[in-house]
């Protein structure tokens, strides 16, 4: 048996999983397919719950910034709803740096991880349970987490998810943009403004 349990996919799911079962002791590999950092769209705000769930967070300078509230504007910019709290209800973070920190805080924890590679079947019996790599190797372990997104391998080929739904194309762009800037529009506060049409393009900015 290689590993006690090999984790595939490592966005905050599978990382979050990896580190709790390796602080336990348990043998983890996490595997994804992606060279990390990478880049996954998002608007990249977390729910204060979130954070207050999972409070080590905040040790490791992973959150860029907290709103308070914000507006959401109708299409037409005629109509917009406001909310203004005097606690943070959202957590700002750049999945690049956060993703890949959840990854380091997982390997601080233990966890051993492969990136780069992806894996393409899974084989479970009573036994064992394995993950076959795109090279057609494979690496055994008592469980396999399948922590790899909407769109997951592991879900399918072990059955859990034969029938997946069909998904649509996301386009996302992000801006960098000056502190100044953001304090202009977003104020001290961090106030999102959620456009739910942006210049005629449906999604949301
Ligand atoms: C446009 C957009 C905006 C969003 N905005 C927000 C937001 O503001 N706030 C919020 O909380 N959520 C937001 N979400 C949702 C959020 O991104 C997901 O809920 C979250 O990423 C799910 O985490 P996960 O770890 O389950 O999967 P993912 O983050 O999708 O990670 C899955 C990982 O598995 C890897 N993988 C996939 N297939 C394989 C394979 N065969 N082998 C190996 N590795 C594999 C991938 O490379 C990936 O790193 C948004 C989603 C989208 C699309």
């Amino acid at each position: 048996m290689n590993y006690d349990v090999i984790v595939v996919g490592a966005g905050p799911a599978g990382s979050t999983a990896a580190k709790c079962l390796a602080e336990k002791g348990i043998t983890v590999l996490l595997l994804d397919k992606e060279r990390f950092p990478r880049m996954k769209p998002c608007g990249g705000g977390i729910p204060i719950n979130t954070v207050k769930r999972f409070s080590y967070l905040e040790d490791y300078d992973l959150i860029e910034s907290f709103s308070y509230g914000g507006f959401i504007h109708s299409p037409s910019q005629k109509y917009s709803i406001e909310l203004n709290e005097e606690k943070p209800i959202v957590a700002m973070i750049s999945r690049e740096k956060f993703d890949y920190g959840l990854v380091n805080i997982a390997v601080d924890s233990g966890t051993h991880f492969i990136d780069g590679e992806k894996i393409k079947d899974v084989h479970i019996s009573k036994d064992n349970a394995q993950v076959v790599l795109h090279d057609g190797s494979s690496i055994e372990s008592k469980m396999i987490v399948g922590a790899d997104g909407v769109s997951s391998v592991v879900a399918k080929k072990s059955g859990l998810a034969p029938q997946q739904r069909r998904v649509n194309v996301c386009i996302f762009q992000e801006y960098p943009v000056e502190e100044k800037v953001i304090i202009e529009y977003a104020t001290e506060q961090r106030l999102s403004h959620i456009h739910l049409m942006y210049y005629g393009i449906p999604g949301y900015a």
